[in-house]
């Protein structure tokens, strides 16, 4: 079964074929022009994916050495996500699936980055039902109690911030660049987690708040410059520890409770924040620490991609799940 998936949600235009399963092919166009910005512009978004649109479809079935009438399905993502995005994409998977007479699929971007968990690739396992899955990216932070492929409640969510704009906003702070996850991944790295402390929210069940934390560092960082101008460039290291150390703390806190709440222990994380070096050593870590069985996806399948999008097609094909040619581009859908 071969399926094309079409991923348009954001600011990045990707493509992916699978057969059964396994990635052939998964092409992805960033745009580089939010970066003058600070933040993504939908408008710009909206006519980037126009342009880039046919070319990653076309590279997509090239580099998966196959032509579209050998596709059985096309997948794309209906939503959540900004919506002059999603209606590129869903306009063009839905004149490809009426031309080549073929299903419509449509796909939750959030599911999406749950079950790209079920890829086939060497080397990484499947969570076995029930697990909880903690998706933590640009726009969302949410624990979810999977049951099944589409069965899934979600427990607990942020009230305020996501955790990836906590990441990016901090790093705007700081004065890095868009999105500023990855250079605060880096750092972290080189600096001392426990140079500076940060309070965590206190927010009560699962729900997560990350807005205070914002403007924790931003009055921190403002106090410490009065005092000495160059503070910011002679602790930008342990600063950056000190956050990351901080958030990831609030995470793995919401996780533990969740695990104790529900009974389950087998836990996996997705979104593009998942790539966080230290999210994913602290997760290791739960494993001896609270008998945890974790599941990381692979890099490339934690941020925005297609094959995230084209796995969930594919399961829903099995199930014969199929869309109508009326369906609309969701930009609030839920879980
Ligand atoms: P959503 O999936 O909720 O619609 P999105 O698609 O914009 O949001 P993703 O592409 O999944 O989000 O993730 C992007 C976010 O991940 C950005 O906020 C970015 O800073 C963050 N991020 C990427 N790599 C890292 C990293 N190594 N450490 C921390 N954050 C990271
Ligand atoms: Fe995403």
């Amino acid at each position: 079964i071969f399926i094309l998936g079409i991923e348009s949600s954001c600011d990045d235009t990707a493509a992916s074929v699978i057969h059964n399963g396994k990635i052939l092919s998964n092409v992805i166009a960033n745009q580089k022009i939010h970066e003058e910005y600070g933040g993504v512009v939908p408008e710009l978004a909206s006519r980037a994916h126009q342009q880039n649109i046919v070319p990653v479809v076309a590279q997509a079935l090239a580099k998966a050495n196959i032509t579209k009438d050998k596709l059985h399905a096309v997948a794309f993502t209906r939503g959540p996500g900004l919506m002059g995005s999603l209606l590129v994409g869903t306009s063009f998977a839905k004149s490809l699936a009426y031309g080549l007479n073929i299903p419509l699929i449509d796909v939750n971007h959030m599911q999406a980055h749950i079950l790209a968990h079920y890829i086939e690739e060497e080397g990484f396992n499947k969570p076995p039902f029930p697990f909880l899955a903690m998706t933590i990216s640009g726009g969302h932070t949410q624990i979810v109690r999977v049951n099944s492929y589409f069965d899934m409640t979600v427990i607990g969510e942020t009230i305020d911030d996501a955790v990836g704009e906590a990441f990016d906003k901090s790093g705007k702070i700081l004065g890095l660049g868009y999105p500023a996850g990855p250079e605060i991944d880096k750092r972290a790295k080189l600096g001392n987690p426990k140079a500076f402390k940060f309070t965590k929210p206190k927010v009560d069940g699962l729900n997560f708040s990350f807005s205070g934390l914002k403007t924790a560092i931003l009055y921190f960082v403002q106090n410490e410059t009065k005092k000495n101008p160059r503070f910011i460039e002679d602790n930008l290291n342990d600063i950056c520890a000190s956050i990351q150390y901080t958030i990831i703390g609030i995470l793995i806190d919401k996780l533990k409770t969740a695990s104790k709440q529900t009974g389950i222990k087998h836990i996996a994380i997705g979104g593009g924040v998942s790539a966080n070096s230290g999210i994913r050593q602290a997760l290791k870590d739960g494993e001896q620490k609270f008998g945890w069985t974790t599941y990381v996806p692979k890099f490339e399948f934690t941020t925005d991609n297609a094959a995230m999008i084209a796995i969930v097609g594919y399961l829903k094909y099995l199930e014969g799940d199929f869309s109508k040619q009326t369906v609309t581009a969701s930009a609030r859908l839920k879980i």
